[in-house]
């Protein structure tokens, strides 16, 4: 009687630990972006913070956008960004979504050269404080639910230019337009708080004084959304382009 109830007592730890051991490795598929990291300190004190405001002026030249590319070459990022490393996004189609991103962002690169306007394509580590008139950050999205649909996106909790919410309007109109699909409005923290925005926190980062912005592209666990993502790329980056290119002569930002 006793060994039955010390085997039934084993079968149980077995079956909660490996229940837990799925839910764990799971949850790190359904992210779109990179988890939120709430520990750890701040990168700038208050003081230099002040230092990253005063005297600031946008350099001369063209309209400046960066396009950085979700969660390419994530293998190399500085030790702060450490936990980034294993984090390779959705999958779908035999696709990961790094290259799903890179396509999507050499599309709009092309796009928005035609415009005049200066293009540098960013891989998962960002130069220290980096600036630029706008920041992209390129992701696709994934669920356990095949059925999740739409792109989504947003700017950082912590904007500092206070244009952030104007470039997510144009983006979101003009990507709707071009793909038809659905908004979703389920916006993470990890998106609000996504490490590359996050210039108090890492070097890597974008200077304070860029307007970012963190766009998912669509689903890669969905066929209709996948389908629209590998098989008509052009129709992501055009919409991304066009919001760019609006909201930049919103600010009269130079484009021809
Ligand atoms: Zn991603």
């Amino acid at each position: 009687m006793k060994k039955f109830f010390l085997l039934s007592l084993l079968t149980l730890a077995v079956g909660l630990l490996t229940l837990f051991h799925s839910q764990s490795t799971s949850n790190k598929t359904i992210s779109g972006a990179p988890p939120y990291d709430a520990s750890g300190s701040d990168f700038v004190s208050e003081k230099e913070e002040e230092q990253l405001f005063t005297d600031w002026h946008r350099p001369d030249g063209p309209a400046k956008v960066a396009l950085q590319v979700g969660h390419w070459k994530n293998g190399e990022v500085p030790e702060e960004l450490h936990r980034l490393r294993g984090n390779t996004g959705a999958e779908g189609g035999g696709k990961i979504e790094w290259e799903v991103n890179y396509d999507i962002a050499m599309r709009t690169k092309t796009l928005l050269e035609e415009k005049g306007i200066t293009v540098e394509i960013l891989p998962a580590t960002v130069p220290p404080q980096y600036w630029a008139d706008v920041f992209i950050a390129i992701h696709a999205d994934s669920s356990l639910d095949k059925e999740k649909t739409g792109y989504k996106a947003s700017g950082s909790y912590r904007d500092a230019t206070g244009n952030a919410d104007e470039l997510v309007t144009s983006i979101e109109k003009e990507y709707q337009k071009a793909t038809g699909l659905t908004k979703d409005d389920n916006i993470t923290r990890n998106m609000r708080g996504y490490y590359a925005f996050s210039w108090w926190r890492y070097e890597h980062a974008i200077h304070p004084m860029t307007t970012a912005a963190i766009l998912e592209l669509g689903f890669m666990t969905n066929a209709s959304d996948l389908d629209l993502l590998l098989n008509s790329p052009d129709k992501s980056a055009q919409g991304l382009a066009n919001g760019i290119i609006n909201y930049l002569k919103s600010q009269h930002l130079p484009t021809t």
